[in-house]
C-alpha cells in the first residue's frame, strides 16, 4: 500500500488528522495542500549519498484534516456530533485518539484545563447527549458511565473510590468474561448512573483526578496507558416494552512513540512492548473490519488484546468508528508524525 492511497468515504471507519499548534511556527514542516491532504518534505540524509537540500515528499490523505488553528468545536462537530446523535438511535460508536505523547490526544478527547472553549470531545458529547435526551420527549433514556484504564494489559477502574488502596494492594484488576453468546462482561468495572450532564461531568472529573494521582514525575503512567470513557444509553419509547441499548466509547490511546534506545530500562521496555502490541492488535482488528466490509464473515482477531476485547461490540458491523491521528507539527517530531500518518493510512 502506498502512502497516498485514497480513503474510501462509504466506510463506517473514518480517519482524521489533527495537527497541534507549535510554539515556533517557523519550525513547521508539514504542508496542508487542501482539506484532506497533508505533505511532508523530508530532507534526504547525507549519509544516503545524496546531494544536500534534496527533499523527499510523503503524501497522506484523510477523510478530513484539522490544522493547528482548528478549534475544539470544529473538531467535535466534524468527528463526534453524528456519533453522539446516532447513539441515541441505538448505534454504537467509538472514537480513538492515536499519536505520540504530547501530540494532543488528551486535549482532543478530554480537553485543556484552562479555558471553557478548550473542552474536548467527552464534555461536549455529554452536553449534546443530555441536551438531545431532553428534546426527545417520546423516549425515556437512562445513562451510565464507566471509565477504564488499561495498563500493561491489565484493567483498572478510574471511577473506583477506593482506587488508591486497591492499587497498593494490587486488588484492582478488572476481569473480562465472555459468555456462550460471545457477549463480553467486565467484572469490577463500575457503571455509574448519570441523570444529568453535571453527574456525567463529575464522573469524568473523578476519573481524570484518579488518573493523575497515580502518576509521579518519575512514572508518567498516563502516557503509557489507554483510557476508555464509555457512555451507555438505554432508551425506551413511551408505551413500548423494548429497550434499545447503545454505547459510545471515547478512547485516549497510550503514546505511540518508539522508545529511544538510550531510555531503555527494564520497566519502560516492558511497557513499550505492551503498548506496541496492543496498538498493533488494534490495527489488525480495524484492518480486518475494513476488509470484511460487504463480504462474508471474516475472522476478526478481537481476542488478542484487552482493548479490542472490551470494544468488540462497538467496532465493526453497524457501529461507527472514528480514528483521530494526532501529530505535533514541530520539525523535531517529523519522524513520529510520519509514523502516525502511516498507521492512519494502514487502517483507512
Ligand atoms: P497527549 O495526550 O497526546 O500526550 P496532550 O493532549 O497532553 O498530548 O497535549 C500536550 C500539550 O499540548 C498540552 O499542554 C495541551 O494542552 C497542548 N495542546 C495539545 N493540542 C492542543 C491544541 N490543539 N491547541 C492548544 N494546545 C494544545
Ligand atoms: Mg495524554
Amino acid at each position: 500500500k502506498s502512502d497516498d492511497d485514497e480513503v474510501p468515504d462509504k466506510s463506517n471507519i473514518q480517519i482524521y488528522l489533527r495537527i497541534r499548534p507549535v510554539s515556533e511556527p517557523s519550525e513547521c514542516i508539514q504542508i496542508v495542500d487542501d482539506e484532506n491532504h497533508v505533505r511532508f518534505d523530508v530532507p534526504r540524509k547525507l549519509n544516503q549519498g545524496l546531494v544536500n537540500n534534496q527533499k523527499e515528499a510523503h503524501h497522506f490523505t484523510f477523510n478530513s484534516l484539522f490544522s493547528a488553528s482548528s478549534t475544539q468545536e470544529e473538531v467535535f462537530d466534524g468527528v463526534a456530533r453524528d456519533l453522539v446523535l446516532q447513539s441515541l438511535d441505538g448505534i454504537n460508536g467509538t472514537i480513538f485518539a492515536y499519536g505520540q505523547t504530547g501530540s494532543g490526544k488528551t486535549f482532543t478527547i478530554t480537553g485543556g484545563p484552562q479555558r471553557y472553549a478548550d473542552r474536548g470531545i467527552i464534555p461536549r458529547a455529554i452536553a449534546l447527549m443530555f441536551h438531545s435526551i431532553a428534546e426527545r420527549t417520546d423516549t425515556e433514556y437512562k445513562v451510565h458511565v464507566s471509565y477504564l484504564e488499561i495498563f500493561n494489559e491489565a484493567g483498572y477502574d478510574l471511577l473506583d473510590q477506593e482506587r488508591e488502596v486497591r492499587l497498593l494492594e494490587d486488588l484492582q484488576r478488572i476481569h473480562i468474561l465472555e459468555d456462550e453468546d460471545a457477549v463480553i462482561h467486565t467484572r469490577n468495572l463500575s457503571m455509574r448512573r448519570a441523570d444529568t450532564e453535571e453527574d456525567a461531568l463529575n464522573l469524568l472529573f473523578l476519573g481524570d483526578t484518579n488518573r493523575t494521582i497515580s502518576e509521579t514525575p518519575m512514572n508518567m503512567a498516563s502516557s503509557r496507558s489507554h483510557c476508555v470513557f464509555t457512555l451507555y444509553l438505554e432508551g425506551r419509547k413511551t408505551g413500548e416494552e423494548v429497550v434499545r441499548r447503545s454505547k459510545l466509547n471515547l478512547v485516549d490511546l497510550a503514546g505511540s512513540e518508539r522508545v529511544a534506545k538510550t531510555q531503555i530500562n527494564g520497566t519502560i521496555l516492558k511497557e513499550a512492548k505492551y503498548i506496541n502490541l496492543s496498538l498493533h492488535y488494534l490495527e489488525q482488528v480495524i484492518i480486518a473490519l475494513q476488509r470484511s466490509m460487504g463480504q462474508a464473515r471474516l475472522h476478526i482477531p478481537y481476542r488478542n488484546s484487552m482493548m479490542t476485547t472490551v470494544l468488540r461490540d462497538s467496532l465493526g458491523g453497524n457501529c461507527r468508528t472514528v480514528m483521530i491521528a494526532n501529530i505535533n507539527g514541530a520539525s523535531a517530531q517529523l519522524e513520529e508524525s510520519i509514523s502516525t500518518c502511516r498507521f492512519a493510512q494502514r487502517v483507512a
